[in-house]
């Protein structure tokens, strides 16, 4: 019989909660609980359009483990998408265009191109599809994970195998130095946490439109994109690289709102439900490894990091969970970090 671990897992956006379940799911007699200050619609996780597509420059500690996180996380979300839990849970499948005007590399991708089951160039008429002098374009078809809907449908089976959840900021990890492991998904605010310097805020902001009529998603130049959601379609965007700027901004909105619907003209009678900016956490290579912090009484606590996924958290979350995970199991199989942590 499995022996009873406590494990507090600290955050509760996309990175958290997928690992939280996916513990308690395949360790049902390990104590698992949340800790976090924010849930749900609060969370950065909140903000994203959600839809997995990965940047080219997504870095894991190599290359390999890298790509086993992207085909872990894809088959992860397909597995959902087949089931009837699919609306439920936020996943559903969609398929679209990346145009470019100028750069033909901005249609590639080595990852998708690999692992989608439709990744193709885009003939001649295709490029006349979207106002524009498009002279390259892809055509794909991929996922689209809705945290609106995922974190609360995660949260309620995570709870029902008997997951605990607590609402609670942690200052240091002396904090939670009664738990025999720390995994840290606590995204942005790792940074202040792990004095993690690494940690950079690439800032984005997006409308949320109701426009039942877009069902496809088209991304333009200079991150111009258009993704339906199942209730709301997410109009974005830009990336702010060591941006600290939490709210909306005006210039930001006029230029989002202009370059999308040159893109997408029928957007004009799109109805504004919301606007919103966030702080990616940006990190390369996004942290996922085992650490150790001694405690103010000299107490070893083994913590395992799981955080920095920037704009692609939603994308990986399930690949780098499956990842923090195993590393979990061989820290409280005995096989600890010997890393001691300057925290
Ligand atoms: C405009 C925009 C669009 C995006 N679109 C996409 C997309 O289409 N696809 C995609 O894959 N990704 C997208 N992203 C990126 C995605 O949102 C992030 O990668 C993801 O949300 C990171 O998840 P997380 O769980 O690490 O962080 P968060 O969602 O920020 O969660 C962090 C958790 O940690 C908790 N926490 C932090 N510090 C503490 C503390 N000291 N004490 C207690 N709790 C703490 C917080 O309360 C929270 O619960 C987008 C981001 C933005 C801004």
């Amino acid at each position: 019989m499995e022996e009873k671990k406590q494990i507090c897992v600290l955050g509760a956006g996309i990175v958290g909660i997928t690992t939280a379940f996916m513990m308690k799911e395949k360790h049902t007699k390990w104590d698992v609980t949340i800790i976090a200050d924010k849930f749900e619609q609060d969370t950065l996780s909140d903000i994203a359009a959600g839809i997995f597509r990965p940047s080219t420059s997504f870095k894991g500690p190599t290359s390999e483990i890298t790509k086993q996180w992207l085909v872990d996380a894809y088959h992860h979300y397909k597995k959902i998408q087949i089931t009837k839990e699919t609306a439920e849970a936020g996943v559903q499948e969609v398929s679209g265009y990346v145009l470019s005007s100028k750069f033909p590399e901005v249609t590639k991708n080595q990852f998708l191109e690999d692992l989608l089951p439709v990744y193709r160039r885009a003939n001649e008429l295709e490029l006349k599809i979207c106002p524009g002098d498009w002279k390259y374009g892809a055509f794909f078809t991929t996922l689209v994970i809705e945290s609106r809907y995922h974190l609360p449908w995660l949260r309620n089976k995570f709870e029902r195998l008997g997951g605990k959840i607590v609402k609670k900021t942690i200052n240091s990890f002396q904090d939670v130095e009664d738990y025999d492991l720390v995994i840290n998904c606590t995204g942005f605010g790792a940074k202040k946490l792990c004095v993690d310097h690494d940690v950079v805020p690439i800032r984005g902001q997006v409308f949320k439109v109701k426009a039942p009529w877009v069902k496809m998603f088209f991304y333009g130049d200079y991150d111009t994109y258009i993704i339906p959601g199942i209730e709301y379609v997410t109009l974005g965007g830009c990336r702010q690289f060591d941006s600290f700027k939490e709210e909306v901004d005006k210039y930001d909105s006029a230029s989002i709102w202009e370059r999308c619907t040159e893109l997408l003209p029928n957007l004009k009678s799109a109805e504004v439900i919301r606007e919103v900016a966030g702080l990616r956490p940006h990190r390369t290579p996004v942290r996922v490894e085992k650490d150790v912090f001694i405690t103010s009484s000299g107490k070893r606590l083994d913590i395992v990091h799981h955080y920095g996924h920037g704009g692609y958290g939603v994308t990986t979350a399930p690949g780098t969970a499956k990842y923090a995970v195993q590393l979990a199991e061989e820290v409280l199989s005995g096989i600890r970090s010997n890393i001691y942590s300057k925290l």
